[in-house]
């Protein structure tokens, strides 16, 4: 049945032009009025920019290759992208990573990480050490014939799964995913909540991601979550959590606000929304986020955009920069946290992060 489904291919919207991360840190930093404008929106409430704390998420980019090209997509994935898989070696540092920090959670992420050939190593190892696992998956990707005994397989190993669904309509998600996405995602639903996941089992937490279209805020209530469970029950679909995101200012996002000459009413829109409560739940205080070439970034937006870790608890400079095979936990620890102007993407409104809201608005 599943191989009947028309799984969403490159035709989708959102064709990227591809700026390097120089050019989106340019543009970024153009767009408002002055520069370093979120360190200065801190200071200007007397707030002490907060700095890393322990340890609790290592996030690890698989690479970008990926069975769609989102329009907002703000990682520029997409089925050409295969070059940018993770090597071998690199896995291995991840390996011996969990083992070494132990983190609470280790969260896999891409493009779509289902489509690398370590995704089912690494589960394993971090699920031998304790650690919750997390699945960011497009749903669509479950479809594949080449992956069909993966769902069976995350539910045995109680992987977590966060699950990209725009939109509870097929209209907004198809616009931002491509033709037949939300058909192909309903399909992959399904198939999860007959696997157990999506009925309140602590052990198959199906977590549905939402965004909202362009340039809206996202702005989740009660309202909206029991809104979804009745429209995705009409589907036959249950699922344990709804989560938003923003709209993240980066990669083909950015690009898309670039062509319509809307950089600036973005970033000024996201900077007068800006939330001081939402700086507690910030995910870079307690998520390291590593590259498919082992660099380490205080986030994956900031990985994107290739900004640096920031600097260490005694403002040195490092000796050599920090990578995926050596470090510990305790050079993490009260780092400082590189931001920029893309940073208000997760302070707006009710704040945003890779577990959703950070702050009530
Ligand atoms: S948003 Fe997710 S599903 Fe869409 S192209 Fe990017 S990584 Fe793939
Ligand atoms: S983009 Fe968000 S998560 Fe990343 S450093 Fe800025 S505030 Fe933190």
């Amino acid at each position: 049945m599943t191989t009947t489904v028309p799984i969403p291919t490159p035709s989708a919207p959102g064709r990227p032009r591809g700026l390097s991360p120089q050019q989106q840190r340019r543009l970024l930093q153009t767009a408002l009025a002055r520069e370093g404008a979120f360190a200065a929106a801190l200071a200007e409430r007397q707030l002490a920019a907060p700095r890393r704390s322990v340890l609790r998420v290592l996030q690890l980019n698989l690479g970008r290759l990926c069975n769609m090209q989102c329009s907002h997509c703000h990682v520029d994935a997409g089925p050409d992208q295969a070059a940018s898989q993770m090597a071998e070696s690199v896995v291995q540092q991840c390996l011996e990573a969990i083992r070494r920090l132990r983190p609470q959670v280790v969260d896999l992420t891409g493009g779509a990480p289902e489509l690398h050939g370590a995704f089912r190593r690494l589960v394993l190892e971090a699920r031998r050490h304790g650690c919750q696992v997390i699945d960011r998956s497009n749903l669509t990707v479950l479809l594949l014939p080449a992956l069909s005994d993966l769902p069976a397989f995350l539910a045995d190993n109680q992987v977590e799964i966060v699950a990209s669904l725009p939109a509870a309509e097929a209209s907004g998600t198809d616009a931002q995913r491509g033709e037949g996405t939300w058909a192909a995602s309903i399909t992959a639903l399904r198939q999860l909540n007959q696997l157990g996941y999506g009925q309140n089992d602590p052990d198959r937490v199906l977590t549905l991601m939402s965004n909202p279209a362009g340039m809206a805020l996202q702005q989740l209530t009660a309202c909206d979550t029991a809104a979804w469970r009745r429209r995705l029950a009409e589907q036959g679909v249950g699922f344990d959590r709804l989560i938003g995101l923003n709209n993240m200012p980066i990669a083909r996002f950015l690009q898309q606000l670039d062509d319509q000459g809307q950089v600036g009413s973005y970033l000024e829109q996201l900077h007068q929304a800006f939330n001081p409560s939402a700086l507690c739940g910030l995910m870079c205080r307690d998520t390291l986020s590593v590259a498919p070439d082992g660099r380490l970034y205080d986030c994956d937006f900031n990985q994107m955009l290739e900004v640096e870790l920031g600097a260490p608890a005694d403002g040195a400079r490092d000796q050599v920069p920090l990578s995926i095979d050596t470090v510990t936990r305790e050079q993490l620890e009260q780092r400082a946290i590189a931001w920029g102007n893309h940073c208000f993407g997760c302070t707006a409104g009710q704040g945003s992060s890779c577990a959703g809201a950070t702050a009530s608005s």
